[in-house]
Formats: structure tokens, sequence, C-alpha cells
């Protein structure tokens, strides 16, 4: 059932509305920090063209010298010191331009991450994993092109294009107009398919985004999808994007392969033409054979950045199009981080709640309430257990108070203070919690510890590891706290990966502890440690448990019981066993004894 779901959130996603059109001059702003880099690629490149178009120059003294019978050593001197000048410089132009393109996509990746780890809760609800990672790689490598051959390409062969048109214009401005003609029409077909390149680009980099969303999913479930035999089923899926990839690719390589030709046809006409006049201008004595010489290499110069500048302007869009993307994620709001009023540990007045609910409700849709118009308070130092069916709303409950979501009506008050007013950072660090189960991050046992304690000691690990009985799994490899627990805890069972996020909230400070069934995947043996681990824990943090198990719930100050989304009935276990129904049943039936 989940995985029909994210199936169909991934086929819904994929961006058919559109990410906001993005123009070059957005892009600018990703530059501007590297514009003296830009200056410098930018003088080179300069210099470049110049020795460039000063070659046709150098071969007409060349010809108009042997046919003058003058010394020809000079002419080839300066000939190879131009070539040898412009070979270096554009090596230096490459160098300076692809760091230069990779300073811009590390500062694009940078304030992507930024965005992408502090987004409110609800788009990861409803955003592919892979779309993300898609947009964090592919994307920003083919953004890369804007800078390292689109813009610079594009600019360059504008330079050399005007160089030579105004060299050809002074060597044959009859021949220069013949030339012209041609290129316009060749310039006008160009900016048509521009526009089509971009948008098929921008269809490409979707369906890739949509094959990396299904491979991330297959991965993540990959158990479940053997265990269901789904394998086939799957490889399909991700095939029949890859096919639609595929499609978009093709799409885009007809659009290039039209330019080109249209392209070679201007100029080839021009030059049969140039070549044809120019041959009876000579022969009527109006021009120099070095000079139709130098005429025509002018127009292979001119064709050159023609044809650069259309691969540049195809990259430039194709670009633009992965910055949309990008774009759409950098101009999300993130989650909401008020400059914080401090938390005034301090000033708890005596007999005020900790943590108070009122008339909070709150719902993943519009449609439907998750939490209906709930009201409680918690004492400070006091346990409390929520209980109720399930989907009731209780790991809701547990997501509100850690800030996950903002109530729609009503109000979280910490320590007499809206939550809302609160800075994230100084709230959260003063809440410890351990999800319903009880993911770990990929990576060592220290790492998963030090989550919860950013300085914890190797002892301190150590003897809480012991209070959870880890002790032997940690001791079973050499590397010990170092020891890998694989991809999401993987490598761990699900009760040691239970037992490990015990471990990384005992060793917090939180003065709020948020279990979310936290002994659900331990024996009977286990959890009675893990209990009494709990009995250890300071009078002065508070907990709040969601609680499968009566024995957790009996000993408890305060019982909240849910029932499709509100509450039910709150008290001690003896006065909800004598005024709440479904709490007697609840006790009778569904939690565990
Ligand atoms: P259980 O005891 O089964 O864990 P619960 O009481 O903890 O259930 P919640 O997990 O809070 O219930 O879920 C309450 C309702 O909200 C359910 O109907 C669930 O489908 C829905 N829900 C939970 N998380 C989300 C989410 N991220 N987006 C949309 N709906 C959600």
């Amino acid at each position: 059932m989940t995985d029909q779901l994210t199936a169909t959130a991934i086929d819904n996603f994929d961006a058919k509305a559109g990410p906001p059109k993005t123009s070059l001059k957005d892009f600018w702003p990703h530059l501007r920090d590297h514009r003296f880099a830009i200056v410098i690629v930018a003088v080179v490149s300069l210099a470049a063209t110049v020795l460039t178009v000063a070659q046709p120059l150098v071969v007409r003294g060349m010809i108009d010298a042997v046919g003058a019978s003058e010394a020809l050593g000079p002419w080839v001197a300066v000939l190879v010191g131009v070539t040898l000048g412009e070979a270096l410089l554009r090596g230096l132009q490459s160098f300076a331009l692809q760091r230069t393109g990779e300073a811009v996509i590390l500062g694009l990746r940078k304030s992507l991450i930024a965005r992408i780890l502090r987004l409110p809760m609800h788009q990861y609800d409803h955003r592919p994993k892979g779309d993300f990672i898609s947009r964090m790689g592919a994307d920003t490598g083919v953004v890369r092109s804007i800078v390292t051959s689109g813009l610079f390409d594009f600019i360059s062969a504008i330079l050399m294009f005007l160089a030579a048109v105004v060299l050809m214009v002074m060597l044959d401005p009859f021949l220069f107009a013949i030339t012209v003609g041609s290129v316009i029409v060749g310039a006008v077909g160009v900016t048509f398919v521009g526009k089509a390149i971009r948008v098929i680009s921008q269809r490409t980099q979707e369906e890739v985004s949509a094959m990396t969303s299904l491979v991330e999913r297959a991965l993540a479930s990959i158990r479940l999808i053997r265990a269901s035999d789904a394998t086939a089923h799957e490889e399909k899926r991700v095939g029949a994007a890859a096919a639609r990839a595929y499609d978009a690719g093709v799409a885009m390589a007809r659009l290039q392969a039209t330019v080109q030709p249209l392209m070679s046809i201007c100029i080839q006409g021009a030059f049969i033409v140039v070549l044809a006049l120019g041959g009876i201008r000579v022969a009527g004595g109006q021009m120099s054979i070095g000079e139709l010489m130098a005429f025509i290499l002018y127009l292979f110069l001119l064709v050159m950045p023609v044809t650069q500048a259309m691969g540049a302007f195809t990259q430039i869009q194709a670009g633009l199009a992965a910055f949309d993307r990008i774009a759409e994620i950098i101009a999300l709001p993130i989650e909401e981080d008020p400059a914080g009023i401090p938390l005034r540990h301090q000033h708890q007045t005596a007999g005020a709640p900790l943590l108070a609910f009122d008339n909070v409700s709150f719902g993943y849709s519009a449609a439907h309430p998750t939490l209906d118009d709930v009201t409680f308070r918690i004492a400070p130092g006091s346990r409390v257990a929520i209980v109720g069916p399930s989907g009731a709303g209780k790991s809701t409950l547990l997501a509100l108070i850690e800030r996950f979501y903002i109530p729609d009506s009503g109000a979280i008050t910490y320590q007499g203070c809206n939550v809302r007013e609160l800075g994230m950072s100084d709230y959260r660090n003063s809440i410890g919690y351990l999800e319903q189960n009880a993911p770990a991050l990929g990576g060592t046992i220290g790492d998963n510890l030090r989550l919860g304690k950013r300085d914890a000691t190797a002892a301190e690990m150590e003897a809480v590891l012991a209070q959870v009985q880890l002790t032997e799994v940690v001791a079973r490899s050499a590397l010990g706290l170092e020891t890998q627990v694989g991809d999401s805890g993987g490598l761990l069972s699900g009760g040691e990966r239970q037992r490990l996020s015990w471990a990384r909230v005992l060793l917090g400070q939180q003065r709020v502890l948020l279990f979310d069934e936290p002994t659900s995947s331990v024996d009977s043996t286990t959890e009675k440690a893990l209990l009494s681990a709990l009995e250890g824990v300071s009078s002065e943090r508070t907990l709040i448990v969601v609680a499968h198990r009566l024995s957790t719930v009996v000993a408890s100050d305060q019982i909240i019981v849910l029932k499709d989304g509100r509450v039910d009935a709150i008290g001690t276990h003896g006065e909800l066993l004598a005024n709440s129904a479904l709490y007697a049943d609840l006790a009778r039936n569904q939690l565990l004894t």
C-alpha cells in the first residue's frame, strides 16, 4: 500500500506544473562572487581572439610578400609566434573557465543543500527523495555548462564574429554583403530552434529525475520488493522511465541535427559565391590574390564562431532549463525559525506547566484534521503516557511538540512561550526524540550517539551502551564505537537499532524526552532493563511516551487517551479505568501486559 502511494506520488510529482522560468539575469547572482575570475577569462579570451583574427592578415602579408619577391622569414616567425601564443592563451582560458564553472557549481550546491536540509517537513512527505538527489547532482552538472562552455563560447564567438566582420568589410564590402545574407538566414533558424531546445532539455532533466526517484525508491525498499517478488515489475518501471529520458534525449538530438545542416548550407552557399565572385574580381584586378585568400580565411573565421555560438546557445538553453529546477528549490521557504526568544529554564514559575496544548488542531491536508481541538498540560518532571488506537494521531502529537509541523489553530506553549516564537535550535536542543521504528543515521555507532550529545566522551558512550545492553554488540567488532551501522542502521537488528536510539536519547541532557513506542522491538527482559534505565533518568526530565505496554502506562502520572485525533480522556490509570470506556477497553484488550 505504502509502496503504491509512493509510486503515485512520484508519478504525480514530476514537476508537470513546471518550475519558474529563469533567465540569465537570475543566474547572475551566482556568478557575481566570481566576477574577478570572469574578467580574467574575458581578457585572456579577448587576447586569444585578437591573435586568431590576426592570422589571415599575416597570411595575406606572406602571399603578397611572395608576389613581390620579398623575404618570407619575418612573416613565418610572426605566424608561428601568433599561432603558439593563441594556443597558450586558449589553454589558460579553458582552465580558468573550468575552475570558475566548478566554483559556481560549488556555490549552487551549497545553496541547494542549505535549502534541502531545512525545508518544512511536509515538503519531504510529498517529494520523492530521488528528485532532490537529481537536482543536487545531475541538474547542477548541466548548469555548469552555462559557465564552462555556454557563456564564454558565446561571448568569444561574438567577439570573433565582430572582428571577422570588421576585417571583411575592410577587405571587400561587396563580398561581405553576400556573406551577411546567408548568415542572417542561419541565425534566425537557430534562435527559433533554441526555444524548443530549452523546453525539451527541461523535459529530459525531469525524466532523469523521475528515473532517479524510482531507483531510490526501489533501493530504499529492496527487501520488500524482493520478498514481494516485485523485482521484474520495478525493473520495468525504471526501464520505462529510462525510455522516456531516452525519448526526450532523441528529441533534443533531432533539434540539434536540424540546426547543423541549416548552418552548413548557408555557409557553403556563401563560400561558393565568394569564391566565384572573388575569382572574377581578382581577374579584373579589383582585388589581389592575398586579399581574396584573407577574405576566405575570414569567412572560415566567421563560420567557426557561428557554429560555436550555436552550440553555446544550445548549452545555455539546456543549462537554464536545469537552473529552473534548482531555482525552484532555492525559492522554497525554509522551516520557520524565529530569531528566537532564549529558553528561560530558571524562570519556571512553581506549578506552571512545562508544556501545554491549547485547542490545537492540525491536518496534514486541509480536508481532514489529524488532531482536533487538543488541550492538555504537562507538568515539569512528570511521566506522561499517550495511548489510543492506531491512527489516532499519537505520533503526530509528538511531531507537533518537536515542531516538525505547525498547528493550523490553537497554540503549543513551552514554559509559557508559544513554541513558534522560540529559537529552533534552542528549543530542539531541549528535547530528545526517539521515533517510532527508531531509524538510525548511516555511519558509526559513535556518530549516532553524538547526535544526542555532540561532545560525548568514549567513556560516556560506553556507559550508556551498557545501560541499554549494547556492549556486546559493540565488542563484536574491533572498531568498537566506530563500528558501521549501515545505511539507516540496516546492519543492526530492529531491537539493536531501537536500543541504539535509547542510548542516544539517554546520553543527551535534554529536558523533555519523547518516546514513540520505545520498546516495540525488544524482548521483555531487554524492556525491563530499558525501563529501569528510564527510572534512573533524573526526575527533572519530563517523559512523554506513546506507549503500547500496560506496564509503562500504569506507572505514569498522567495518561492522555486519543481517539480520532481528539482527546477522549485524561487522568491516571485508576481514574481512567473508572471514567473512560475506551481506556478500559484498551487496557483490557490492546495494551500488552
Ligand atoms: P500508530 O499507533 O499506528 O503509529 P498514530 O496514532 O501514531 O498511529 P499517526 O502516525 O499520528 O497515528 O497518524 C495519524 C493519521 O495521520 C493517520 O491517519 C496517518 O495516515 C496520517 N499521517 C501520518 N503521517 C502523515 C504524513 N506525513 N502525511 C500525511 N498523513 C499522515
